[in-house]
């Protein structure tokens, strides 16, 4: 079975105590390349493991792919997103009720965030015409029996606010500790109708497990390490923030809906996973299948043959798109169209082929040797952008740059990269 401790390959474990607040994001900060496994956490008999993903050559292992096939591969899987499902009984995740929330080893991660924020969860929901919805959200620990859920503009942000209309709860299973592959597919673009479910399974190459929830009218991944049933209240919010998100800056203050926490329940020797908030994981989590939409978006105006959100970018805020440049126009047509595929991109610069998009110093290479800024520059100022960049303007008005770091095709014998004759 495709699930957490299948992938699971710690690099370090901890035996000796270590306390839920502040101090495993430490280890975790410190260490970003290592899956750490801490198996004593103070206030909880759940073992904890950071950093399950710790490179995109990881994660791209997670997808069943490589590096280079990635897009192409998970494109071909969404566009179908018929994995197959099937329920099951005696689910692991079953196995032992927690009497709370309080059992778990949520984390404080950072020194002035609000509190202690659940952020592996997999929020499961289901609507009546849109069907089911998972995605992963972000949720702050109120008290033994609520959390305040971050809900960005997006399905299930439409599902909840159907409920609220009709003056409903909307019934939701909070799912930790799974398979990659899962928090991938929660994360990725789909339709609204699209189930997300399906998605991993069809990334897993095999049919996922579904256990029927005890509270709530919903299934779960059988296999994962802690389920959290509950209902996200009609009419009534709470203040959610600050919180450090995946630019490693404080998120600020917003007035979010309340989950009553209705059962919590996990395996017998369960790994609760935690993820720290702008870490090589979060960016990747978050940034790569976005990756695939901008591929499409320059696809329409250009060759495209390559796609990243850089680490150094936070995955969200930098891209480096390659094409293969048949007129002088190709260029600035990728920048505008990828800029448009993924709104929060604030920084593009779109190279040839040649060039290794996932290594920076060759990107270096190419607006070191191929960019003039009077000829190659795109700027557009007051733009809607990103709300995580600090530097945007009030009202999330933000100035955009391409940079056009391809060879001029009139002029392609001044860039011709010496080569030294094999003997
Ligand atoms: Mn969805």
């Amino acid at each position: 079975m495709k699930d957490l401790r299948e992938f699971m390959r710690a690099d370090l474990t901890v035996e000796e105590e270590v306390d839920p607040e502040f101090e495993i994001s430490a280890m975790l900060h410190r260490n970003p390349r290592k899956t750490v496994l801490f198996n004593r956490v103070k206030g909880s008999r759940l073992r904890v493991v950071g950093n399950l993903v710790t490179s995109r050559e990881r994660m791209c292992e997670a997808l069943g792919t490589t590096r280079g096939e990635y897009i192409r591969h998970i494109a071909r899987l969404a566009e179908r997103c018929d994995g197959e499902l099937v329920e099951v009984d005696g689910a692991p995740v079953y196995e032992k009720r927690c009497r709370s929330l309080d059992d778990l080893p949520v984390l404080r991660h950072f020194e002035k965030d609000a509190g202690r924020y659940i952020t592996s969860g997999v929020v499961i929901a289901r609507d009546e015409e849109h069907g089911r919805n998972a995605s992963v959200h972000r949720m702050l620990v109120l008290d033994s029996d609520k959390l305040v859920i971050r809900l960005v503009e997006r399905h299930l942000h439409e599902y909840y606010t159907r409920a609220e209309a009709r003056g409903e709860p909307l019934e939701v299973a909070i799912v930790i500790g799974m398979h990659p592959a899962l928090l991938f597919a929660a994360s990725y673009p789909l339709a609204i109708n699209q189930d997300e479910l399906r998605l991993a399974a069809a990334i897993l190459r095999s049919p996922l497990e579904l256990a029927r929830c005890r509270s709530v009218d919903l299934e779960v991944p059988a296999n994962a390490e802690v389920v959290i049933e509950g209902r996200i209240l009609p009419g009534e919010r709470a203040d959610e923030g600050p919180f450090t998100d995946i630019t490693g800056t404080y998120d600020i203050v917003r007035k979010q809906p309340v989950i009553e926490v209705t059962g919590v329940y996990r395996r017998r020797d369960a790994i609760y996973h935690a993820l720290l908030p702008s870490s090589v994981e979060h960016r990747l989590l978050m940034g790569m299948p976005q990756e695939p939409r901008i591929f499409a978006g320059v696809a329409k105006v250009a060759r495209v043959k390559q796609v990243a959100l850089t680490e150094g970018g936070c995955c969200w805020l930098h891209g480096v798109v390659a094409i293969e440049k048949r007129s002088e126009e190709d260029a600035k047509r990728a920048i505008l169209a990828a800029l448009e595929a993924h709104p929060s991109m604030k920084h593009v610069v779109v190279v040839d082929e040649d060039i290794d998009v996932f290594n920076a110093e060759e990107v270096e290479f190419a607006i070191a040797t191929r960019f003039q800024a009077d000829r190659d520059l795109v700027m557009l100022r007051a733009m809607r952008g990103s709300s995580l960049d600090p530097s945007a303007g009030k009202r999330g008005l933000t100035t955009k740059l391409g940079l056009d770091a391809t060879k001029a095709l009139h002029n392609l014998e001044a860039y011709e990269r010496a080569r030294i004759p094999e003997r």
